[in-house]
């Protein structure tokens, strides 16, 4: 196990009764074999959470397996491709992706052993595996992504592999789509444990603001997020300054993963020209692997932000609820399940509404510890790794007719 946490770590954290329950129900899996197979082993959602929940699987003894699909450069732009068509995107799609999609699939099924009892493929790369299916094996389409509103030939491309499916599981009610298979619902989770969301001490969390020059006589408003324009950072620096005219406190953003991505790094230089009037804003560009930091960051902010307009699920908002921080977020996609309005932070539309809900907790510092102390709670019983578990036990059941 990942430094030597077990499921039993997780029990004075998860709800009562969640850690017997994945107990109960695994049961009945042990020694039932199942297969993951994603794009990715590193970085990103989707393995992070594979990488947690992989070895808890097995703990449990289950004979559980991970696979990862390989490909030509061409294989990648395409699924890039085919993840923005998907997502509403208008893209331009060549017959010779098509036929790369199909051949890198084709390639991967001979490399890979299905000879498990359940088969899981995450995302649109893998899903061509389905070709492999053979009878009495169970597959499963485990979408991480809003298909809602596709780009409708390639979603038509698509739907021939998933229709042959036994299920697909989608993050929100709304990501799915009309299918002739069975769909589950299933939120994705944070990890308590992680780096990312681990207790600090007070120490840990000063060392980070002041390596970054963050003062600490005055509340911090975060967002953390990639750079793109869909975060908003823009709509979050003009909120700063609409709030900043009344309440004194300064603006971090932390994000990243912009140097390896030319639009993100153009997109990058716009934010910090937007903040370079107010040395109060901090812009940080953050290396993927700074979890420590992004940790500490949101631990000694005072009110978190995720002011997207146009999100997938949005974990960032699990994240800061789950360090007790109220959170002020644009209301879409995943934002809106997590946080519940008023009890656990606000879900905002408009520039004005965000200034103006961030002033009502900064002039009421009170309501931002009761916020946070819910939010903390809403996400222990609703977005913890241990829930994910015992979601994937319970489909792994029904799925094996168990
Ligand atoms: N994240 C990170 N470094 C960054 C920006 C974001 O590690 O510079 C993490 C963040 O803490 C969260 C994930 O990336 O765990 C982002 O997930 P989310 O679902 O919020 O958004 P996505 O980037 O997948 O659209």
């Amino acid at each position: 196990m990942t430094n030597n946490i077990t499921l039993d770590s997780y029990k004075e954290i998860a709800p009562k009764g969640v850690i017997d329950l994945a107990y109960k129900l695994a049961e009945g899996l042990k020694g039932k074999s199942i297969l993951h197979v994603n794009s990715t082993r590193l970085g990103g959602g989707v393995a992070e959470m594979l990488l947690r929940l992989i070895p808890l699987f097995d703990y449990l003894g289950i004979n559980i397996r991970w696979e990862v699909i390989e490909g030509s450069s061409l294989f990648y732009k395409t699924t890039k491709s085919f993840h923005n068509a998907l997502q509403g995107q208008r893209q331009n799609i060549t017959q010779e992706m098509y036929d790369e999609y199909k051949r890198a699939n084709e390639e991967n099924a001979r490399k890979i052993s299905f000879d498990s009892e359940l088969i899981i493929l995450h995302d649109p790369q893998p899903a061509g595996l389905i070709l492999q299916k053979s009878k009495g094996t169970k597959w499963l389409w485990r979408c991480h992504i809003d298909v809602s509103h596709p780009q409708r030939k390639v979603w038509n491309f698509l739907k021939y592999y998933v229709s042959q499916f036994d299920g697909a599981i989608f993050s929100l009610p709304s990501f799915a789509k009309r299918l002739t298979i069975p769909q589950f619902l299933m939120y994705p989770s944070i990890d308590p444990l992680s780096d990312k969301n681990k207790d600090l001490s007070k120490e840990e969390i000063d060392r980070v603001l002041m390596k970054y020059n963050i003062p600490v006589d005055r509340p911090i408003v975060l967002q953390v997020s990639r750079f793109d324009r869909f975060k908003d950072p823009l709509g979050v620096i003009e909120a700063y300054k609409l709030v900043k005219k009344y309440n004194d406190c300064c603006l971090v953003l932390a994000g990243g993963g912009a140097t390896d991505d030319p639009e993100g790094l153009c997109f990058l230089q716009e934010v910090k020209e937007a903040a370079s009037c107010d040395k109060d804003i901090f812009v940080l560009d953050l290396p993927s692997d700074a979890n420590l930091e992004i940790n500490a960051l949101q631990r000694g902010a005072t009110v978190i932000l995720q002011k997207s307009t146009k999100e997938g699920f949005g974990l960032t908002v699990a994240e800061a609820m789950w360090k007790g921080k109220p959170v002020i977020g644009g209301a879409v996609g995943g934002i809106t399940v997590q946080i519940v309005y008023g009890q656990t932070g606000y879900t905002v539309n408009s520039v004005e509404g965000c200034a103006y809900r961030i002033r009502y907790l900064l002039n009421n510092r009170e309501i931002i510890e009761e916020m946070g102390n819910k939010a903390r709670e809403y996400t222990r019983r609703n977005f913890l790794i241990t829930r994910h578990l015992c979601d994937y036990l319970a489909i792994m059941t029904h799925m094996l007719k168990l």
